[in-house]
C-alpha cells in the first residue's frame, strides 16, 4: 500500500487528508488558511508541518495540492486568487522546495470534478458541469469527455452577473458568488435576522422548519444559482450538473428550487439532470489523491 497527502487550500481552511492507494481516507486535519499571505510563505509553512505530521504515520509518495482561482497548472502557478490574495505565485515549487516530495498541482474545483467524472455523479456523462458551493463558487466544465479550462482561466462562474445586490471579492457587485456562496448566505441571514454566526447548515435546517427569514435568504441564493445555471445550460448543454461543496449537504432543499426555476424557464435547451456530488464535500480530497497517485504512477 502506498500513501499520498491531499491538501486543499480554501479561502478559510486548509483541509488535508492522508489517503491510501485504494482511496480510503486514513486521517484528516484542518488548519486555518493564513490571512493575506501574498508571498505564500505562511501557507507553505502550514502545509509542510501537516505533511511532516502525516509522514510520522506512513511514508508519503506524493502530495496533491489544490487551490482556488485562476491557475497555470503546468507551471504550478496561481495566477490570481481573490480569497487568498495571490498573484502570479509559484506555489507548487515553493511547497516542493519545502518538503522535497513530488507535488501534483491543480485547481480545487477541477480536482473534485476528476473524482466525480471517474467514479461519481458525472461518471459516463460526456458533457457535465461540476459546481462546488463553498466560501467561493467556480465550475469545472466537462466538454466532450474532457475537463476544459482554457489554460486555467475558464470556469470562474462565481463572477457571472446575476443582477444581485451584494459586493464581491472581485471588486464588482451583483456576482453569483456574492449571492449564493455559503459565506454570502450566512452574511445575508445575519443582515436580515440580526443574528450573528449562523452557519449555512443551520440556515437550511431553519428553511426546512419553515423559518420566514431563512426561507427568504435561501430563495434569493437559490434563485441566483438557478439564473447562473440557465446561462451555463444555454451555452454548454450539459447532461448533468453536479453540485458539491458544503452547500450540497442541503440536498433536495438546495436542488428543488433550482430545478423548479429551470423547468419554468428553459424552452429549447436540453434539460440536464441536477445531482448532488457522489463524494459530497469529500470530492476534492478524493480527486486530489487521484492526481497525486497519477504522479506516482507516471514516475514509475
Ligand atoms: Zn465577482
Amino acid at each position: 500500500m502506498s500513501y499520498v497527502v491531499a491538501v486543499d487550500v480554501g479561502g478559510t481552511e486548509i483541509k488535508s487528508a492522508l489517503v491510501d492507494s485504494d482511496f480510503n481516507v486514513i486521517a484528516t486535519t484542518t488548519a486555518p488558511t493564513p490571512k493575506a499571505d501574498s508571498t505564500g510563505a505562511e501557507t507553505v509553512k502550514t502545509i509542510a508541518a501537516i505533511v511532516l505530521e502525516f509522514a510520522k504515520q506512513q511514508s508519503i509518495s506524493a502530495v496533491g495540492l489544490v487551490v482556488p482561482g485562476a491557475l497555470d497548472e503546468p507551471a504550478g502557478t496561481s495566477r490570481w486568487s481573490g480569497n487568498l490574495q495571490w498573484n502570479n505565485l509559484p506555489i507548487r515549487d515553493l511547497l516542493h522546495a519545502a518538503i522535497n516530495i513530488p507535488v501534483a498541482f491543480s485547481h480545487d474545483v477541477r480536482t473534485a470534478a476528476v473524482a466525480e467524472m471517474r467514479n461519481g455523479a458525472a461518471k459516463g456523462a460526456r458533457n457535465a458541469i461540476f459546481i462546488p458551493v463553498g466560501t467561493g463558487i467556480a465550475a469545472a466544465l466537462i466538454i466532450d469527455g474532457e475537463i476544459r479550462s482554457a489554460e486555467g482561466f475558464a470556469g470562474e462562474i462565481g463572477h457571472i452577473d446575476v443582477n444581485g445586490k451584494y459586493p464581491c471579492v472581485c471588486g464588482k457587485s451583483g456576482c453569483l458568488e456574492a449571492a449564493s456562496s455559503t459565506l454570502a448566505i450566512s452574511k445575508a441571514y445575519e443582515a436580515q435576522s440580526g443574528k450573528t454566526g449562523t452557519t449555512t447548515e443551520e440556515i437550511y435546517r431553519l428553511v426546512t422548519a419553515g423559518d420566514a427569514v431563512a426561507t427568504q435568504v435561501w430563495n434569493d441564493a437559490t434563485a441566483a444559482m438557478a439564473r447562473a445555471c440557465e446561462t451555463l445550460i444555454t451555452i454548454l448543454a450539459p447532461e448533468v450538473i453536479v453540485f458539491g461543496g458544503g452547500l450540497s449537504n442541503a440536498g433536495e432543499t438546495f436542488l428543488k428550487p433550482i430545478r423548479d426555476y429551470l423547468d419554468s424557464t428553459l424552452t429549447f435547451q436540453r434539460k440536464p439532470r441536477l445531482e448532488i456530488a457522489h463524494y459530497g464535500a469529500k470530492a476534492g480530497t478524493i480527486g486530489c489523491a487521484m492526481l497525486a497517485f497519477d504522479l506516482v504512477k507516471a514516475a514509475k
